[in-house]
């Protein structure tokens, strides 16, 4: 599942690629995707068609395509927001070149081209944000841990926290753009294993943050982490996986102590940590 870093390489991506770019139009496979739901089609046509991008942005793991709000109907803070859950993926492509399987939402773009959200298993959604920021699933999110979230406010929130380590770091309402692979990798960083009680690192609240922010930014660096699914607007792979120290190695020696790398399973989900360097 793309996490912050991957949705950020994609951003980065494609905001060259749409920005002043007329909407022509919308298109519909008719499928359902998140949780079987309908995509609002009508209302993503009201709010597109005629305008151009103004840019593509980030929050935690959403893209947000601000549609740009001068003239008549205008909108301030209007825009397209989009979730790629487990495989979505966005691609510019001519209007020409056939569409891929599982393409399921397409905005025409002015000269030709269009933006195609492609999504196999369709866990992902599309939906118009009028404005964005009203938007249910916008509004519960956490502060961003790369620009918004500071140190002090982390420690407040981890000492009143009840919950261990690892779910409180996944918890998007907490911190918005972290999943499993990140969340592995800064606890891994920090020594702490993933079902150590929250509080108890309240105190190293600011080797936390760094940590964290380490391991978001080697991934932004790197273009993502590329395990299965995941590719960026070019169609391209990540190179992160490559540097990841225990997310998905498990029986691999541990790269700081040699202990093999273990994996359990928490609430459905697999946790990667090193038996040694991460005791509770
Ligand atoms: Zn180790």
């Amino acid at each position: 599942m793309p996490e912050l870093p991957e949705v950020e390489t994609i951003v980065r991506g494609l905001g060259p690629l749409v920005r002043g770019r007329r909407i022509e139009g919308v298109w519909w496979s008719g499928q359902g995707l998140h949780l079987g739901r309908k995509i609002d089609l009508r209302g993503l046509r009201a709010l597109a068609v005629g305008r151009a991008i103004a840019g593509v942005r980030r929050r935690g793991k959403y893209i947000l395509v601000d549609v740009d709000p001068g003239g008549q109907g205008g909108e301030a803070g209007a825009g397209i927001i989009i979730h790629l859950g487990m495989t979505g993926r966005l691609r510019v492509q001519p209007k020409a070149a056939l569409r891929l399987p599982h393409t399921h939402v397409v905005l025409a773009l002015a000269g030709g081209d269009e933006l195609r959200f492609v999504d196999a298993r369709r866990f992902g959604w599309v939906t118009p944000g009028r404005p964005m920021a009203e938007d249910a699933a916008l509004a519960a999110l956490g502060p961003d841990p790369l620009t918004e979230l500071d140190a002090e406010a982390l420690a407040t929130a981890l000492a009143a926290a009840r919950t261990p380590i690892k779910a409180f770091l996944l918890d998007q309402r907490r911190i918005a753009g972290l999943g499993n692979i990140y969340v592995a990798e800064a606890l891994f960083r920090v020594g702490a294993h993933p079902t150590t009680p929250a509080r108890r690192l309240a105190r190293r609240a600011n080797e936390l943050l760094a940590a964290v922010r380490a391991v978001l930014e080697s991934g932004i660096a790197r273009r993502g982490t590329t395990l299965r699914d995941y590719v960026d607007v070019d169609g391209e792979r990540g190179d992160n996986a490559a540097a990841l120290s225990v997310y998905g190695r498990e029986g691999e020696p541990c790269v700081r102590c040699g202990a093999p790398i273990r994996r359990r399973i928490d609430s459905g989900r697999a946790t990667f940590f090193c038996p040694r360097c991460q005791r509770r």
